[in-house]
């Protein structure tokens, strides 16, 4: 961002947040509770962050005048999603502090480019094509081979926008599919890889560059939604080691202040050793952190606002009384992972049974209408 803030914002400070979704009534609770206001920008009422926040403007993104007023009112912005129009973002950004900084949106959100960039730090991804056409399409899928999985560029999410593509699939129909469930047209084929398992990292980073890495955490997807994390992830510390490496190198490359989630595929190789590709990044809290709320000594939410506030990084040590790497060398039987759960749709409506189990950690993020697959609430199993 142009605008840095020169000195530390102290509790009392007021941080806009672009969104109103359970991200940003998760980073408004980890502001509260450190002595901050909070002002959410989001177009729906009645907003999930809306509820817990000092302040709410309704409004659409791109009502400047709207903007110019909520920039007034605060001392430093973040985002909660990266689908975000970049141009609102980057107008905000010439009259207060954005962080991550707009031009860490322009790259994520956009998928060519982010695995572009990727690759340009030398972090392995799937090998990918760019799409503009069913022609581009026809010619890169001789390039990529089956399987493969057409993507739409940009505004997908929890699996939207998305075809598996094999050698039985019409190609025409597929690109049809994808470009009109986001309206997006363009589009990334990328090689279908064969993971043995769906990781992902949260490095966060400082204005003065100081940066530290939550533990790795293993995914498991339901219907490309997040259906459960399991932390710190079940794999050898080599493997723990390169994740953060690879997301320490990511942050530094983006020039990230703020956190910044690194969605990584396992892949297991011949030699029974571990390789790890970067499906994408999210430049924001990720629904695989929210098991720090109760499972790390700073949250993901509370790490953010620090390093958007100017303070120090909070420790990222597991609240279980050991070390990361003691439990990881401890004989599987003896770990107790921490366990987030996402209460999808109905499943909010067993909110009760949660209450009574030992350390569990019931969070609702009090949205209305209950909708199949809508992020309702989580819970998170501690012990
Ligand atoms: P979204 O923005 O919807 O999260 P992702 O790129 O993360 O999009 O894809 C959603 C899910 O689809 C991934 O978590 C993974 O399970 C699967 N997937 C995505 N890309 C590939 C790929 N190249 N090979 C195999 N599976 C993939
Ligand atoms: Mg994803």
């Amino acid at each position: 961002s142009s605008i840095r803030p020169s000195l530390v914002l102290p509790p009392g400070s007021t941080i806009g947040i672009l969104g109103g979704g359970q991200l940003a009534r998760m980073i408004v609770i980890a502001a509260a509770q450190l002595g901050y206001k909070t002002h959410v920008f989001c177009p729906e009422s009645d907003s999930s962050a809306s509820h817990v926040a000092t302040e709410t403007t309704k409004s659409n993104y791109n009502n400047y005048a709207n903007l110019d007023i909520f920039a007034s009112k605060v001392d430093v912005v973040t985002y909660e999603f990266e689908n975000i129009m970049v141009e609102p973002v980057e107008y905000l950004a010439k009259k207060v502090g954005v962080f991550p900084d707009p031009k860490v949106l322009r790259i994520c959100q956009d998928r060519v480019q982010e695995k572009r960039f990727i690759q340009s730090l030398d972090v392995p991804t799937a090998a990918f094509e760019p799409i503009d056409s069913l022609d581009t399409l026809k010619t890169a899928i001789q390039k990529v081979g089956y399987p493969a999985i057409l993507k739409s560029n940009t505004m997908g999410y929890d699996g939207k926008g998305q075809v598996k593509i094999t050698d039985q699939v019409d190609l025409e129909s597929a690109w049809k599919k994808v470009t009109n469930e986001t309206g997006a047209q363009r589009a990334i084929l990328e090689q279908y890889i064969e993971f043995e398992g769906e990781s992902s990292v949260i490095v966060a980073r400082t204005i003065d560059s100081t940066e530290l890495c939550f533990p790795l955490v293993t995914n498991k997807h339901r219907n490309h939604i997040l259906r459960q994390t399991i932390a710190p992830a079940p794999l050898p510390p080599a493997v723990h080691a390169q994740a953060k490496e690879i997301a320490t190198k990511i942050g530094k490359g983006i020039g990230l202040v703020g956190i910044l989630a690194v969605e990584l595929f396992v892949v297991k190789q011949a030699d029974g050793n571990y390789k790890l590709l970067v499906n994408e990044l999210a430049p924001r809290p990720h629904n695989s952190g929210h098991w720090t709320i109760e499972g790390c000594v700073t949250s993901q939410f509370e790490q953010l606002v620090r390093c958007i506030c100017g303070l120090p990084l909070g420790s990222v040590d597991l609240m279980k009384r050991i070390t990361e790497k003691e439990y990881l060398e401890q004989p599987a039987a003896q770990q107790h992972p921490i366990v987030m759960t996402n209460l999808l749709g109905a499943e909010v409506e067993t909110w009760e049974k949660h209450l009574s189990i030992k350390g569990c950690h019931l969070h609702i993020y009090a949205k209305g209408d209950i909708k199949e697959g809508r992020k309702m609430g989580h819970i998170n199993q501690t012990n």
